[in-house]
């Protein structure tokens, strides 16, 4: 993914519910929370647990390993990319699906494989947002077998 003008990116907006995930990003984490009574690991925030609805919830840090779910190519053109950009759901490797994007590979569906092993990467957008992505491991430019 090529990024064009960021000032173009929709940025979402802390709430007191994400307010642990953003947090987490800005400190290069990806935070999962984890309900204390039945083990459920969850995502996107939320103060309560989506399996039992106990509220004795906890943020952890994820590992940031995922792999490739399910994508779509958008062929829109957007303000804020350069050229056709993936929409991707992930599998985090703790259990939940995120939607992302994908950086550092082509937009394609040859280079998009699924199940492909990825990693979250980060980048700042504001002084309170800063967004998670995946990129391939290893990433370009890394030794492959
Ligand atoms: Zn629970």
């Amino acid at each position: 993914m090529q990024l064009a003008d960021r000032s173009k990116l929709p940025v979402p907006v802390p709430t007191p519910e994400t307010e642990h995930f953003w947090t987490g990003t800005k400190a290069g984490e990806l935070r999962l929370q984890r309900c204390n009574d039945c083990g459920t690991i969850y995502f996107p925030p939320r103060p309560f647990c989506p399996n039992c609805l106990s509220k004795s919830v906890e943020v952890f840090a994820a590992s940031g390993n995922a792999t490739l779910y399910s994508y779509v190519i958008n062929e829109r053109p957007h303000p804020a990319f350069e050229g056709p950009y993936s929409i991707a759901v992930v599998q985090l490797e703790e259990g939940p699906r995120m939607m992302t994007n994908l950086v550092n590979v082509a937009q394609t569906p040859e280079a998009l494989v699924l199940d492909m092993p990825l990693q979250v990467v980060f980048e700042v957008i504001n002084d309170d947002i800063t967004l998670p992505y995946f990129e391939p491991v290893p990433a370009p430019g890394g030794v492959s077998s």
